[in-house]
């Protein structure tokens, strides 16, 4: 018996981009220890507060059935949270409680595409984004953004491949480059998106991790929040990336339709997961700023780092866990590099060709260790990067 051709199409044939990742867990089991700076994993767990909530939440009887569109008073919280952050009026009828902000990513498009319908995504991209749209049947189709660009997509580019698509998905703060997106950047977007009567996904999953400014969501600009779903995640922000708790904003109508999506597919959250996350959002933006904390300083660390060299660039590093650095300078592909890194060094960090064709050249390391050995490990990168100069 065969599988659906759109289950087996999810990954799309070819590589998924984890060679150097599943390399360097072979090593670990092998019993050689690495460095790993690469998937987006907090190095501290879930705050003991939060799962004394859980605990408190379950033991008390919340182990049944629960609401599916979400408890009320955490869409209320969430509702209130946005609104106060974006100024678009928002309330609990345009918020659906997910299983994370994968889950969200999937049901936004089921939810507003049709088998078929061109769903564009920019490149470079979170790994399983093509994935994502494959599996909800979409014709994913992707626009490149630019190096020289700081990765900053440029409106024109999109409205040259947004005749007859159905929607645009963007991140920022981006994984896998840690960009932020301007204004001026989500305005030109904003602007295409209405151009050509697409729906907007935007994922904010990093919206609590910005260095620089403040996080812009694009359904607060003029006349998006009726097109705009925003994906949103307790994972980064809270340490909960265990917990699966994510949430999508939208127009009630639309939040309504995906919320028969959820009856018919997740039956919704546990009841004590979302009592948790409401506890956790609570504890207010103070807890969020501690979480975040620890990525603020080391990107400081590697800024201050990799001003003092010229062997690797770094990609203006303005919000999420991840740094983007171009090692061209070497000659050698993104993927090159990171395995002979992690054969030189037995440092493993992600090939930016991981994440598409734009980040060619370049490598994502995630800043996801303690300090003084994330210092060290970036130290050891610049320096075998400078060995292979090509014009040492
Ligand atoms: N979007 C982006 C850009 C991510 O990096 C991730 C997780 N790495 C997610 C969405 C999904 O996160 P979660 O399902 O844990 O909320």
């Amino acid at each position: 018996m065969q599988p659906s051709k759109r289950i087996s199409g999810i990954l799309g044939g070819g590589s998924d981009g984890w060679d150097v990742f599943n390399k360097a867990r072979e090593m670990i089991a092998a019993g050689t220890p690495v460095v790993e700076l690469t998937i987006g994993e907090h190095d501290i767990r879930t705050a003991a507060p939060i799962l004394q909530d859980m605990h408190r939440s379950a033991m008390g009887g919340h182990t049944g059935y629960a609401s599916v569109p979400g408890v009320p008073a955490l869409r209320d919280t969430i509702a209130a949270r946005v609104e106060a952050q974006s100024g678009v009026p928002t309330t609990r009828d345009n918020i659906l409680i997910t299983p994370g902000g994968q889950s969200a990513l999937y049901t936004a498009h089921f939810a507003v595409c049709d088998p078929g319908d061109r769903a564009l995504y920019l490149d470079p991209f979170y790994a399983t984004y093509p994935g994502t749209l494959r599996g909800a049947s979409t014709a994913p189709q992707r626009i490149q953004t630019h190096a020289e660009d700081a990765f900053q997509p440029r409106a024109a580019d999109i409205a040259a491949e947004a005749k007859g698509a159905r929607s645009l998905l963007i991140n920022s703060p981006n994984n896998p480059t840690g960009v932020v997106y301007s204004r001026a950047t989500l305005e030109g977007i904003a602007q295409v998106c209405k151009d050509h009567d697409l729906w907007l996904i935007s994922d904010e999953v990093y919206d609590t991790q910005v260095w620089e400014g403040d996080h812009l969501s694009p359904r607060a600009l003029p006349d998006m929040a009726q097109r705009t779903l925003v994906v949103g995640s307790m994972s980064k922000s809270h340490a909960m990336t265990g917990s699966r708790i994510g949430w999508i904003v939208g127009p009630a109508q639309i939040v309504d339709d995906m919320i028969n999506l959820a009856i018919h597919t997740t039956y919704g959250v546990p009841g004590y997961i979302q009592d948790a996350a409401l506890f956790a959002l609570n504890l207010g933006p103070d807890f969020e700023a501690e979480v975040a904390a620890p990525f603020r300083r080391r990107r400081a660390i590697a800024q201050k780092l990799l001003a003092g060299q010229n062997a690797v660039s770094l990609v203006p590093a303005q919000g999420a866990m991840y740094l983007m650095l171009d090692v061209r300078s070497t000659g050698m592909s993104g993927e090159a590099f990171a395995n002979a890194l992690l054969d030189a060094h037995h440092i493993a960090v992600m090939p930016g060709e991981s994440f598409g064709a734009s980040a060619a050249g370049h490598v994502r390391v995630a800043m996801t260790i303690q300090d003084s050995a994330f210092e060290t490990a970036l130290k050891t990168l610049c320096a075998f990067a400078k060995t292979c100069r090509i014009d040492e």
